[in-house]
């Protein structure tokens, strides 16, 4: 399922493909409960927006009415929302990256293990290994601390995710951002596979890091070709 400004949000295939995605997740086991959250771009009645998972249902309930139309504004705003749930309480954040990422189709928000413990402390993700580049960049950062639900962690997410596709959540989780629902769930997955393997290095003594010049070779190639085969595997 990929997803664009032309998917109409009463589009039962897409609000299926975000429910998948969210139950993805479990699946993936980077998400426990339900402190995650999935939406996709969409629109409705020539009104641009997001469709999001809405606040308090196990992903195993929900069903395509489920899923709530927040229409994007000059400000975020829950009164334009359309549904009979009420978003997940992250949606701000998800609004505002669609905002300044416009090639964004997916967001994806976990508190998966290994990525929210090197966010707890503050440790973001160098380049130990190639796959780094995969979130578009030479390292995955820390966005510094905001209470959730609040205007303030989304600018902060956002202003995270502008020029790189994933981000750390200080004592908090993960963003990961993609053109379709599948790659945006495929980086989510493999920034807690690098925070896992990121760990295990550290144990072993100093990280050792690929030098700025290789990694801004991989960017390119990531941007050229795509991920390579075994990313895809998600
Ligand atoms: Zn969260």
């Amino acid at each position: 399922m990929t997803t664009s400004v032309s998917i109409p949000a009463d589009d039962v295939a897409i609000r299926r493909a975000v429910i998948e995605t969210a139950r993805a997740m479990n699946r993936l086991g980077i998400n426990v409960n339900k402190s995650g959250n999935v939406s996709a771009r969409v629109v409705s009645e020539g009104e641009c927006g997001m469709l999001v998972t809405p606040t308090g249902v196990p992903y195993d309930e929900l069903v395509p009415e489920d899923l709530v139309f927040v229409p994007f504004g000059d400000e975020p705003s829950l009164k334009r929302a359309r549904g009979r749930r009420a978003p997940s309480s992250e949606w701000e954040m998800h609004e505002r990256i669609y905002a300044v990422r416009p090639d964004a189709g997916a967001v994806v928000h976990t508190h998966s293990c290994f990525a929210t413990a090197l966010a707890c402390q503050n440790l973001p993700i160098p380049a130990f290994h190639y796959m780094v580049a995969a979130a578009g960049g030479t390292s995955v950062d820390v966005v510094p601390y905001a209470t959730f639900g609040t205007p303030e962690l989304a600018r902060a997410a956002a202003e995270g995710v502008r020029e790189k596709d994933a981000a750390l959540l200080e004592h908090h989780g993960v963003i990961a951002l993609g053109r379709t629902l599948e790659r945006a769930l495929r980086l989510a997955h493999e920034v807690e596979n690098l925070a896992r393997q990121y760990v295990t290095v550290r144990q072993l003594g100093e990280p050792r890091l690929i030098d700025d010049e290789e990694m801004r070779r991989i960017v390119a190639k990531f941007r050229t070709y795509g991920q390579p085969q075994a990313s895809k595997e998600a």
